[in-house]
């Protein structure tokens, strides 16, 4: 049955325009126009964990404009129109609904609505759901190009950043999640493994389809829940990032202490969602990556200064304040300012110490979490 859904969205959009979906994806001239505001894209591949509560919603942009999003979470706020607007994005070249849960479509129409869509991606599993529905209707309405979201696929997206999809592996599976789409994406020798919530059935499909599945950042399946991230699923992933969106005092209790425990244990470092005001964001050069210009990963050698990190040593050169004890630490780089017992502290120097909030809010620094809720 969901098969002839999508073989009919195939057809409405070949009968309207006599070509194929591959015809769709428009040629390079459309990525001048497609560049985000500010430069922040340049030379970089930007991945945005957006805070859209307890659901899932991930942008990425790259270095020439394309974009990509997996998953449009709940309805928030208008969470994922707004954000996907603030980063100046006009068209997604590539859409992934990694499977029908709300938690991870239910904005999806409006983006179908709202954006020019490139090619969408689904697992072929259909959903009784009005939010399901409501996402058919609106990809029919559009005549967008529908692809089967399957294991061993390679998906275009941008010339240097290789994306390729190793779950779902199966026709049948009792549990929705694991129908979820999973997507690794390499940019130079840095590589990003996306999960949806596949939980461990799915993982255990992906181990024996013996597809490349490192990756130095893990977005951790189903909201941090124990019945994903396996032992052996994560050995083989080896992250040494991981990021799991989940919001604040979910009813799953998500993430749960077990995935904790196993994060914690290999030294893998986490960031969640609810953490941030807007989004978990992750910069990769092709070589290091950043999570707000604080070097996380660092991958090959480290031969030359890049670009971000002369940036960040002449911002350094300009710190009004030197380092003495204070109460509370700023950081020079995102200008958040944090308690001195905070676990996100920046590295030690991009810091730059106050007395009391009011001096870092004086100098233009914004109070962290940490601080707004004690
Ligand atoms: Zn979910
Ligand atoms: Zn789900």
């Amino acid at each position: 049955m969901n098969t002839k859904i999508i073989l009919a969205v195939c057809l409405i959009f070949s009968m309207l325009t006599g070509c194929t979906g591959v015809e769709m994806t428009k040629a390079a001239g459309q990525e001048a126009e497609n560049k985000t505001a500010g430069n922040s894209v340049s030379g970089n591949v930007v991945v945005s964990f957006i805070n859209v509560g307890q659901a899932e919603s991930i942008l990425i942009q790259s270095y020439d404009g394309k974009n990509m999003l997996i998953d449009a979470g709940e309805t928030i706020d208008n969470a994922v129109i707004d954000y996907l607007n603030g980063a100046g994005v006009k068209k997604l070249d590539v859409v992934i609904a990694t499977h029908p849960h709300s938690d991870h479509i239910s904005d999806m129409a409006n983006v179908i609505k709202n954006y020019e869509i490139g090619t969408f991606y689904m697992p072929d599993v259909t959903h009784t759901s009005k939010t399901f529905e409501k996402m058919v209707s609106a990809l029919e309405d559009k005549n967008v190009n529908v692809e089967e979201a399957k294991n061993g696929i390679d998906v275009p997206f941008s010339e240097n950043v290789k994306c390729r999809m190793v779950a779902p592996c199966s026709k049948f599976y009792d549990d929705l999640n694991n129908y979820s789409a999973v997507l690794r994406m390499e940019y130079g020798d840095t590589s990003f493994l996306f999960t949806g919530d596949a939980e461990e059935q799915s993982e255990r499909e992906i181990l024996a389809s013996g597809e490349d599945i490192s990756a130095d950042v893990l977005n951790v399946g189903h909201h941090g829940s124990s019945s994903s991230t396996s032992e052996r699923f994560l050995e083989k992933v080896a992250p040494s990032i991981a990021v799991i969106s989940c919001g604040i005092n979910n009813d799953y209790g998500h993430p749960h202490k077990e995935t904790i425990q196993k994060l914690n244990e290999r030294g893998i470092t986490t960031y969640i969602t609810r953490d941030e005001d807007k989004a978990v964001i992750l910069k990769s050069d092709g070589e290091k990556i950043y999570k707000e210009n604080e070097l996380i990963v660092q991958k090959g050698n480290s031969g030359e200064e890049s670009d971000i990190e002369s940036k960040i040593s002449d911002k350094k050169e300009d710190r009004a304040v030197s380092a003495a004890d204070g109460e509370f630490i700023g950081n020079v780089n995102t200008k958040k300012l944090h308690s001195s017992d905070c676990t996100k502290l920046p590295n030690e120097n991009n810091r730059v110490y106050f007395k009391t909030v009011q001096d870092g809010i004086n100098e233009g620094y914004v109070p962290h979490s940490c601080i707004k809720n004690n």
